[in-house]
């Protein structure tokens, strides 16, 4: 599966080159991660017994900036697609046009089988292991899968206990008392829903006439989920691991958020909560939520779910990638011939990457905003960027994913040929 993800990733780059003129260096220097590191992390066991697991940092490439990335704990972490990860974060980044190059870091664990003695003890481990490769000018982690602000807060820790300084820019995404910024956790659906409102506008259909499908109800999508209810869209349809609920005549959010807090699961809270009485509601699998007849469906969980096997059957008249890497490149094609306009990841779930940007700026200025102001800003930045990408799509009538990365491209490219490339030093 990691290969695949790297594959992919190249194939939409390369289809992008085709839009941009750009020295060959360009595209040479962007086919490989500028640095990739491979860690043992001796953590000593609630038991004393001491087990050794295996770490990545990888920094993909730092021509606009410092590199800027998650770390995410799970089992299925490789190098493979660590670097996978990073090269999406440096096209994230200059689709956002941050400061910023890609990273991306992780431990291959299942962390759900550690004590939080045994969590605190391995991240603190990690950034021992990897103190030398980041830093607020080198590289900043930040939260990704199974990681989360009390993580990231024991990695600032750590860093600041080995350089002797406080230093809260190295990580973002901590605990607000630790110099995290207001609206981090809400920032990616935050994002999403601008990028969203922004596309509608040149859609001419108003949010109560439009249907909605969200797969995963997580930190994003059910953020993202009750932003949409509460604009008055109708979201018709929502699911989770264990499956999902579908009512046509539009589901009541903020009471599945509250049930599902404090129950098992999206199913389980129709079922046995209130809502069930009021709303009538059918149960439907994770695969029937991706096929159904809506205006917009987002998929918000995991990669790889709109593939070849499943593209055909996609009835959505937009797309809107919270999730990273939802659609393969197979897909694409198909859902492109089908006219469904596809809003890629790159730019639908940024907002996540641009207050994190936002939090580095407050460590080291000192000054903190309200969070009034970090939802202006990202605001502003979401809209600018997607009507960019907007312009571009019309202008060379391709793909919204295709314009996102022929953006990103002109960016990097930029940046890149400022240091001076072939044609500078040759003619
Ligand atoms: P999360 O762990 O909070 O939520 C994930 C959700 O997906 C959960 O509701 C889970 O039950 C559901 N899920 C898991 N397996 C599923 C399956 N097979 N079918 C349907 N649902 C399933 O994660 P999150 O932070 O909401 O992230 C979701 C996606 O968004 C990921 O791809 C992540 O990389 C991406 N993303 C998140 C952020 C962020 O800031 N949270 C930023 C950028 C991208």
């Amino acid at each position: 599966m990691s290969y695949s993800l790297l594959s992919d990733a190249n194939q939409r780059l390369e289809k992008a080159l085709r839009y941009v003129s750009l020295s060959d260096d360009v595209t040479e220097r962007l086919r490989y991660p500028k640095a990739s590191l491979s860690v043992s992390i001796p953590v000593r066991m609630d038991d004393g017994s001491l087990r050794v697991f295996q770490g990545y940092r990888v920094r993909y490439d730092d021509s606009r900036g410092p590199t800027k990335g998650g770390v995410r704990f799970h089992p299925h972490v490789t190098l493979d697609e660590v670097q996978s990860l990073a090269f999406w974060m440096t096209f994230k980044c200059a689709v956002l046009n941050l400061p910023f190059g890609g990273a991306k870091g992780g431990i291959t664990l299942n962390p759900k089988e550690l004590s939080k003695f045994e969590l605190e003890r391995l991240s603190r481990g990690y950034v021992d292991a990897i103190a030398d490769f980041i830093g607020p000018d080198i590289d900043i982690p930040a939260p990704d899968v199974y990681t989360n602000p009390m993580i990231m807060g024991w990695m600032m820790d750590q860093y600041s206990i080995i350089q002797r300084k406080i230093i809260p820019a190295v990580v973002t995404g901590k605990p607000i008392s630790m110099g995290g910024s207001l609206g981090r956790e809400t920032a990616t659906a935050m994002g999403a829903f601008f990028v969203i409102q922004t596309a509608m506008t040149h859609f001419s259909q108003s949010p109560a006439q439009t249907t909605v499908a969200i797969q995963g109800f997580g930190n994003a999508g059910a953020v993202l989920a009750e932003l949409m209810f509460r604009a008055g869209y109708q979201v018709v349809a929502v699911s989770d691991s264990q499956g999902g609920v579908y009512a046509k005549q539009g589901l009541d959010i903020p009471s599945i958020r509250r049930l599902k807090d404090s129950s098992r699961g999206i199913r389980a809270v129709y079922c046995e909560g209130s809502v069930c009485s009021t709303v009538e509601h059918a149960s439907i699998t994770n695969e029937e939520l991706l096929e159904l007849d809506v205006d917009i469906l987002i998929p918000a969980a995991l990669e790889n779910q709109i593939t070849a096997e499943n593209a055909d059957k996609i009835r959505a008249r937009y797309v809107f990638e919270v999730a990273n890497g939802p659609t393969n490149s197979a897909a694409d094609a198909i859902l492109e011939a089908k006219g469904i306009h596809v809003f890629p990841d790159i730019l639908v779930n940024a907002g996540g990457v641009t207050v994190s940007y936002y939090e580095w700026v407050q460590n080291r200025s000192g000054f903190y905003w309200s969070l009034d102001e970090v939802n202006r800003r990202l605001e502003q930045s979401m809209t600018a960027e997607t009507e960019k990408i907007w312009a571009i799509a019309q202008e060379l009538s391709v793909s919204l994913r295709t314009a996102a990365y022929v953006h990103a491209l002109n960016r990097l490219g930029d940046a890149i040929q400022a240091k001076g490339t072939q044609d500078y030093y040759v003619s």
